[in-house]
């Protein structure tokens, strides 16, 4: 299965990702992770990225703005080269613009596969905002949370070197980027839509309050691949 999500921040999609990624034993790519991780100071393993560039990509986070597609495309092709993805993967968070679309077109040619499809997680603005003013994220292990829908289990504490005991609000989750986030979702992520339309790949289903009914939806799509 080689799947990619699509959705606003917030959306879910990093959720369904994790557990698809269970489901099919594939790996979950999410580039906002990856980000993340060269943010605490881990180096991507094949790849050395110097301080200014991490700098550089921890301020653009924080505004709300884009990576360059040259870093992402960049981690991305070293990425899907792994030996982990030869049955497959979910991307999560790539591509988000149309440039980085194509260079996934690209890439996907130039390793002979293709996508199964593009799922898409449509959620309305006002209900991300309030999601997002819940998320927490744990800086020792890297797992995001939610205080309404999504605390840590046993599991995950037993996983974290702190056992995720400190759970903070993102950089990027305060409310003025967050709004950053979402203008750049509708103004460049979006476009991604017709263009996966217009390959027959673009699956839509509505991201519901209840992550059970979300769960249902999403396995009964990609049921009918
Ligand atoms: P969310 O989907 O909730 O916005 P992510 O963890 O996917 O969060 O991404 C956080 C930030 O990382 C983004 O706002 C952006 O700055 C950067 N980022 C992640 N993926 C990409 C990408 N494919 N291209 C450029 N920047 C990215």
């Amino acid at each position: 299965m080689r799947l990619v999500m699509l959705g606003a921040p917030g959306s879910g999609k990093g959720t369904q990702a994790e557990r698809l990624s269970k489901k099919y034993n594939i790996p979950q790519i999410s580039t906002g992770d990856i980000f993340r991780a060269l943010k605490r100071g881990e180096q991507l393993p094949g790849m050395t990225l110097s301080k200014e560039t991490i700098d550089e990509i921890s301020s653009i986070m924080n505004s709300g703005n884009l990576v360059s597609d040259d870093i992402t495309i960049k981690v991305i092709e070293n990425r899907i080269a792994m030996s982990d993805c030869q049955n497959g993967f979910i991307l999560d968070g790539f591509p988000r613009n149309i440039p980085q679309g194509e260079a996934l077109d690209r890439l996907l040619e130039k390793h002979n596969i293709k996508l199964d499809a593009v799922l898409e997680l449509d959620v309305p603005d006002e209900a991300i905002v309030e999601r997002l003013s819940g998320r927490r994220y744990c800086k020792a292990c890297g797992k995001t949370y939610n205080l309404e829908s999504n605390m840590p289990t046993e599991e995950d504490r037993a996983n974290c070197p702190e056992h995720c005991e400190n759970l903070i609000l993102r950089d990027d989750d305060k409310p003025e980027v967050v709004k950053q986030r979402l203008a750049t979702y509708h103004d460049v992520t979006e476009h991604l839509k017709p263009y996966y339309k217009n390959q027959d790949k673009l699956i839509t289903v509505i991201g519901r309050k209840n992550l059970e009914n979300t769960i249902k939806d999403v396995d009964e799509a990609l049921a009918k691949l």
